[in-house]
């Protein structure tokens, strides 16, 4: 496999009038080329700033304070935004959750997917048009003949969502994010779109990062996850470990708080209890403390993290016990 992105120490905050909001503290992962990965948590864990720094979008009262960012080996962190403008769109796309913020209310679909493809891939006109009308189809949208001379009011929330992926995918980018992308949808089309992003996973030629509060959507569409919380990154693990073998309490809360899908009953969900911590003046130790229902005297001090096993590792003073640190096993492996 190729490393396609390295993210390592990540740290962003926001500026307020209060202090600094620790949005995101120290974050470090990678992604591989191809690959689907879930950016999991609850609202206010960080993983949309997470990704808003990939793309280098964090904007003021906003800041990337620390840590590096590796695209293909090229070191993105500090680029100037000309070159940025060249990688976004290109090599790294992004959808976010309201399609309706990012398509031109007053352009048909089909102009906007050719400008795009056109500046991208230097088609001609026609050329481009034809490229629009494969993508509409391969996302799902029946007779896109007659879909890319209409306008986005027209489409449905869900038509809409499906031609920002296409719009997206139309520059062929190494590396997809997508920020929540089925939230605001209703459950037919949720269905529908992680059709189509399942689909993508097995596109050697896309990595996609799918970040969602739902691990029911993670557990149908990503090969590995990252759990994240308070800014942090609580533990990572491919799919199966972390829906059969999950090691960090958060994560197991988080578990017991999905809702089964297609089962008739509905089953009664376990909500985590209390709130995330505050990020204008984080705990030093665990940022879980609060919540845990195992906090004892050590998670007053931040764990490091723990290798649990191959592609597995969890942020948590319980796993002391039988595994040894991240580091050790690096520190061996050199
Ligand atoms: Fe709970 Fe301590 Fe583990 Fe944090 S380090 S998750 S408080 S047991
Ligand atoms: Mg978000």
């Amino acid at each position: 496999t190729e490393r396609l992105l390295t993210a390592r120490d990540l740290r962003v905050s926001f500026h307020t009038r209060d202090g600094d909001n620790q949005a995101v503290r120290g974050v470090s992962f990678h992604i591989d080329a191809g690959e689907t990965v879930g950016i999991v948590g609850e609202s206010g864990s960080g993983k949309s700033v997470t990704a808003k720094a990939i793309m280098s979008l964090i904007q003021p009262p906003g800041e990337v304070i620390g840590g590096e960012i590796e695209f293909r080996g090229e070191n993105l962190t500090g680029l100037s935004e000309r070159k940025w403008r060249k990688i976004r769109g290109n090599q790294i796309a992004m959808v976010f959750q309201d399609p309706m913020t990012s398509l031109n209310p007053v352009k048909k679909i089909g102009e906007q997917m050719t400008e795009v493809i056109r500046r991208h891939r230097g088609l001609s006109r026609d050329a481009a048009t034809e490229e629009a009308i494969r993508l509409l189809r391969e996302v799902g949208i029946p007779e896109p003949e007659r879909r890319i001379r209409q306008y986005p009011h027209e489409f449905s929330g869900g038509m809409r969502q499906r031609v920002m992926i296409a719009m997206a995918l139309s520059c062929q980018p190494e590396l997809l994010i997508a920020d929540e992308p089925t939230t605001a949808l209703d459950v037919t089309i949720q269905a529908q779109i992680l059709e189509l992003f399942k689909r993508l996973k097995d596109n050697p030629d896309t990595a996609v990062i799918l970040i969602t509060h739902d691990l029911g959507v993670v557990a149908q569409v990503c090969t590995r996850v990252i759990v994240m919380y308070g800014g942090m990154i609580m533990e990572e693990a491919p799919v199966e470990d972390i829906f059969y073998r999950p090691q960090h309490p958060y994560t197991i809360g988080l578990l017991r708080s999905v809702p089964k899908r297609g089962g008739g009953t509905r089953e009664r969900l376990v909500p985590i209890e209390g709130t995330p911590p505050d990020l204008l003046d984080p705990p030093p130790g665990c940022p879980f403390i609060t919540r845990c229902p195992h906090a004892m005297d050590k998670c007053k001090e931040l764990p490091p993290m723990f290798h649990i096993g191959p592609g597995h590792r969890s942020l948590c003073w319980l796993a002391e016990k039988d595994h040894p640190t991240v580091a050790d096993v690096k520190a061996e492996g050199e």
